[in-house]
């Protein structure tokens, strides 16, 4: 039987138990089992994003003439966000509900902008193979052909083989900074002189990066340039709800200057309620992401996220060391930001993972190489020693282990 409206309403004591029933079998975020999907930063950040969010959750980012506070916010935190991604004056961009949607704007506006520019028959976006699945489902789409090309073996982009599969019909070049799978940020550099010397479209996906590399690198981590001081960088993705510590819903897509940000909005006229024009792919636009952002920024200011980016560096050391000892096991790539992935040459890292499941810590699996992914946050701070010493042990039970706990590929979801 399928559930159907309650005729009368629970109680308000009652629904709280109740979804907390529901909640029974959640990840443990808060004991730090959760590797992804949950960004912590503290109780008081958390606390501030929920007053924002409840403050204006009921008013619409749609309507920038009827909620202007909503239109100023916005504006300061695309304001904030393009000067730590060192933009110049013209500049300009916005808040979406997440990185999908700003890298889909992107792809969207290097197709319109291709199509006055350098219209051609088949266009199609060359990406490594590393950059998000959402690069495949905007093409998908927007009807862009995609091309993968193969990272090197430092888990960057190959910019040489992107270079020679670049053809007539390619409009836009993407680079992540860093890119999910091995935390590492491609070479932004040679991708712009490859973009300028063949008029395309450079898109930086910085969704998970955007809010924590520019603090790294103030705190003296080695981060190779990849915001819009590269000159032929056209368009940035950056998530406020990563590393931004914001609320959900909340991502930001840039543009280098008017003239390419052009080709995001989408106007209908001739509608019975007239005009209709939106930045995004939303129409309705919750009122509350744009104001946590906000409140969070302003909130922690630049040394509030230094000072979050120095723990989660520091943490991350700690676990880089940890995986470092276990005999056979090692690093993938030298990862620049609080994201790392690992395995090992003699342990089916995947088995391992299996029994760290056992133990509570939730699975994020890598599929090639085949690993296990972390990406920290400061809810992972009290539990890091913990989870290193049940990783030894895993690591030593798969090594024992009769048979091999699986066999064959698995599907592994992300
Ligand atoms: C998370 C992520 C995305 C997609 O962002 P969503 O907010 O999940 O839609 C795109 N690119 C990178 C590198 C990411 O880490």
């Amino acid at each position: 039987m399928k559930m159907t409206l309650p005729k009368s309403g629970l109680p308000r004591s009652e629904l709280r138990a109740k979804w907390e029933g529901y909640r029974a079998n959640d990840i443990d975020w808060r004991r730090g089992r959760a590797p992804l999907y949950v960004f912590y930063a503290g109780e008081d950040v958390l606390d501030v994003a929920k007053e924002a969010y409840t403050a204006f959750m009921s008013e619409n980012g749609l309507a920038p003439r009827a909620f202007p506070s909503l239109k100023r916010m916005e504006d300061e935190v695309i304001e904030m966000t393009l000067s730590l991604l060192n933009a110049k004056e013209g500049s300009e961009g916005n808040m979406t509900s997440g990185g999908s949607e700003s890298i889909f704007l992107a792809a969207k506006s290097a197709r319109d902008w291709a199509r006055e520019e350098r219209p051609v028959s088949r266009p199609t976006i060359v990406v490594p193979d590393t950059a998000h699945p959402a690069f495949y489902k905007a093409a998908h789409y927007l009807g862009l052909q995609v091309k993968r090309i193969p990272v090197g073996a430092d888990f960057r982009a190959d910019t040489d083989a992107m270079a020679a599969a670049v053809d007539a019909d390619t409009i836009m070049l993407v680079g992540s900074a860093p890119a999910f799978p091995h935390g590492v940020i491609d070479p932004i550099e040679p991708l712009s002189d490859l973009a300028l010397r063949r008029n395309l479209w450079l898109h930086v996906d910085a969704c998970v990066g955007g809010f924590a590399a520019p603090f790294v690198r103030r705190l003296g981590y080695p981060i190779p340039q990849f915001d819009f001081s590269v000159l032929g960088v056209c368009s940035i993705s950056a998530d406020l709800h990563k590393y931004g510590f914001t609320a959900k819903g909340a991502s930001t897509i840039l543009f280098r200057d008017g003239d390419l940000q052009k080709y995001q909005p989408f106007v209908s006229t001739g509608w019975a309620k007239g005009k209709y024009q939106t930045p995004n792919l939303c129409g309705t636009r919750p009122g509350g992401a744009i104001a946590a952002a906000w409140a969070v920024m302003t909130y922690l200011g630049e040394e509030g996220y230094l000072g979050i980016q120095d723990r989660i560096m520091k943490l991350r050391d700690r676990y880089i060391r940890g995986i470092e000892a276990i005999e056979g096991f090692g690093v993938y790539g030298a990862p620049h930001l609080g994201i790392v992935s690992f395995g090992s040459a003699t342990v089916d890292a995947h088995a391992v993972a299996d029994i760290l499941a056992e133990r509570g810590w939730y699975p994020s699996l890598l599929a090639e190489p085949k690993g296990i992914h972390l990406m920290l946050n400061l809810a992972h701070e009290p539990v890091v020693d913990e989870y290193l010493s049940d990783l030894r042990a895993a690591a030593e039970r798969a090594r024992h282990a009769d048979e091999p706990n699986e066999t064959g590929a698995r599907e592994i979801m992300y």
